[in-house]
């Protein structure tokens, strides 16, 4: 880990998505683990988390080890990214502070970025491209 700074050639944008809402799609095409963004936001603590998670309905927090955790939701990017329990996107870490968006596989220009939540509500009512699909 290192703190250089790291550009990324591919921009991505928020449009409107089939699976919920608005969605992160990509511009253009990205290859397996390829970094795809920084993931950053407000860094808190387990108990902040939870506070904000029950108090404020926040479902933009993302775990970043130990008790570290990263609030996004005051983002314009990353909030947006839809989950997929098929994902072409993974959360990988980066430092304290941050972590990375990378490509789990190669992803085309205008395809939309998804990750796996990770959270079990997440799959009682999923309506994601994947369980979509297994529905017909
Ligand atoms: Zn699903």
């Amino acid at each position: 880990m290192n703190n250089s700074i790291i550009t990324f050639e591919t921009s991505t944008e928020v449009k409107n998505s089939s699976v919920h809402g608005k969605g992160l799609f990509v511009n253009g095409n990205i290859s397996e683990d390829e970094i795809i963004m920084v993931i950053k936001g407000d860094v808190i603590n387990g108990i902040e988390c939870e506070r904000r998670e029950e108090n404020e309905n926040n479902v933009y927090i993302f775990w970043n080890g130990d008790d570290i955790f990263i609030d996004v939701s005051s983002t314009d990017k990353i909030k947006y990214i839809n989950h997929d329990c098929n994902p072409n996107c993974y959360v990988d870490e980066n430092d304290a502070s941050s972590l990375f968006l990378v490509a789990s596989r190669n992803i085309k220009a205008g395809e939309e970025l998804t990750m796996d939540y990770g959270y079990e509500e997440i799959y009682d009512s999923c309506n994601c491209y994947t369980c979509r699909k297994e529905a017909g």
